[in-house]
């Protein structure tokens, strides 16, 4: 095994290039399914921290300036450079998150659909024109770049979830500084090599890496207006009200509990197959991951069934080997996650399937756990009130319809949640009663596409501007309404009176 001290340290990116790291702090990256460090990621100091900004803003000024069709021209190129070479970034994440490979794959193209959508922008930006709103007189309103924008990202999705930010904030002419997640780094630089070659000019896309000094550096910063967050609740609430009070627009998206109504008319299978698909997909280390079955009765026996017989068939290992679950992202993380287990037997759950027992096809020092069924979760204990952020299902079983959407709406979070029902109606009322911010009907992960809007409600979001569609296009943009006139020489004259239409 390499030594700490032989390890390549993942640097910042700083005008368009790697940067190399003066603070002498540094933090481990693992391969989670070898179980191993096998890189240091440096960690930014208050002088990085300003020269990261400070190379931001001297390019922000030029880049807004530049016309549209130049700008477009960039995102193209990087668009083209992307769905190229996308099979390189996912061994990145792969090696550095530990999801399976054709995951890291699926959130490459999710990222991918939002520069898709930013190659539009031309026509996101377009204004309104009104006129002869008065005598003489026409008002068009324009969108205008911010400046600096700090993207701050999880670990969870190395590439997307920075990708549902950076490619808006820049194509409307902004300059970006993203402070990637110290658990999966180095996506980040890549992605920043790749702007490189689409021709983005240096400083317009800048990666600092680092901790909550980094991130406290950000949020303080006076040469950055706006600051997109994606984490954990405690976290994102701390974001918004520390970059607010410092005069920043702010998204701060949090955590997540997210609940699966089954009604007793579902498709089983169907039913069955997204439960799996949406519970222990990444190791359960998706925002969007379900986590609570709520099965009206007298579905709940039947459903278990399906669910513990595909269990049964699951290959957990390394993503590398065509595997359908890899292992959790940190020792400590999967040792975290692992504790509920034990939480819900001391609640009195029923464990029908405990991932502690996995035989993974990895390395035994991996960070492993298996999928894990926990059925008759008291709505009071830990296992169902708070976020696992890992392959553990629960089921809830309870008597109606109504009672499973006041059991949903009552949870604290509100990110997203689905409906499995043959039932139009049904599906109909639970779009419309249920307080949470995305809503899959027979769709488990609903993950609304590039052109709508991402984010939930209540502790799952803080801030009114969700992430891309055209709330990322108005978050990263000021609005502006000029009224003109040009002289006529019949309009003149001194009026001290407050500006009336004519
Ligand atoms: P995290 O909150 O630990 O870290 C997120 C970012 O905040 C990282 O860049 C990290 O360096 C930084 N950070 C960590 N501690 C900090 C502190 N004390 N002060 C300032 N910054 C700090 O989250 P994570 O573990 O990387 O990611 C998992 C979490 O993210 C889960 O809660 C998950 O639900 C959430 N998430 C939410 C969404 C969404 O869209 N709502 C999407 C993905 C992930």
């Amino acid at each position: 095994m390499t030594t700490t001290e032989t390890l390549t340290v993942v640097p910042h990116w700083i005008d368009g290039s790697e940067y190399p790291s003066t603070s002498g702090r540094t933090a481990d990256v693992y391969d989670p399914a070898l179980g191993v460090v096998t890189k240091r990621v440096a960690l930014a100091d208050r002088a990085e921290i300003d020269a990261a900004v400070a190379s931001a803003k001297k390019a922000s000024a030029n880049w807004g300036e530049l016309s549209l069709a130049k700008r477009q021209a960039v995102l193209f190129s990087f668009r083209e450079l992307l769905n190229a070479r996308k099979g390189e970034l996912a061994e990145i994440i792969t090696s550095e998150h530990g999801k399976v490979l054709s995951d890291a794959l699926g959130e490459i193209s999710r990222g991918q659909e939002v520069v898709e959508f930013a190659c539009g922008m031309a026509d996101h930006l377009k204004g309104e024109y009104s006129e002869q709103v008065s005598t003489g007189i026409d008002v068009y309103s324009t969108r205008q770049p911010l400046g600096v924008v700090a993207v701050i990202s999880p670990f969870n999705f190395p590439a997307m979830v920075p990708a549902w930010f950076f490619p808006i904030a820049i194509a409307a002419g902004n300059a970006v500084v993203l402070k990637p997640s110290e658990k999966d780094p180095s996506a980040a630089i890549w992605i920043a090599e790749l702007w490189r070659e689409a021709g983005l000019p240096d400083g317009v896309f800048t990666v600092l890496n680092g901790d909550k000094e980094a991130v406290d550096g950000l949020l303080t910063h006076p040469d950055v207006a706006a600051v997109s967050f994606v984490g954990s609740t405690p976290i994102a609430r701390y974001v918004y009200e520390t970059a607010t009070a410092h005069g920043k627009r702010v998204q701060a998206l949090g955590g997540a509990k997210n609940h699966m109504l089954v009604l007793p008319d579902a498709d089983l299978d169907l039913t069955a197959d997204a439960a799996i698909n949406a519970g222990f997909g990444s190791a359960g280390e998706r925002c969007m991951a379900i986590s609570v079955v709520v099965a009206v009765e007298p579905v709940a026996d039947a459903l278990i069934e399906a669910i513990t017989s595909r269990m049964a068939g699951l290959r957990i290992g390394d993503g590398r080997r065509g595997c359908d679950m890899g292992p959790l992202v940190t020792q400590a993380h999967r040792d975290k996650v692992a504790s509920y287990i034990d939480v819900a037997v001391e609640d009195g759950a029923d464990v029908i399937v405990d991932g502690r027992d996995v035989n993974p096809d990895g390395d035994a020092a991996g960070f492993w756990l298996g999928p894990t069924l926990i059925d008759r979760v008291p709505t009071s204990s830990r296992v169902y009130t708070e976020e696992i952020f890992g392959p553990v299902l629960a089921i809830v079983r309870v008597a109606s319809y109504e009672e499973g959407v006041e059991l949903i709406n009552a949870g604290a979070f509100g990110n997203g949640t689905a409906i499995f029902t043959n039932d139009g109606g049904a599906a109909r009322r639970f779009g419309k009663d249920i307080r949470v911010g995305m809503v899959g009907i027979n769709v488990p992960i609903p993950v609304p596409v590039a052109t709508f809007s991402f984010g939930g409600w209540k502790d799952s979001m803080f801030g009114d501007t969700k992430a891309h569609g055209a709330e990322g296009v108005k978050f990263f943009t000021q609005l502006k309404a000029i009224t003109s006139r040009w002289l006529d020489p019949s309009h003149g004259g001194i009026n001290l009176g407050f500006p009336q239409n004519d």
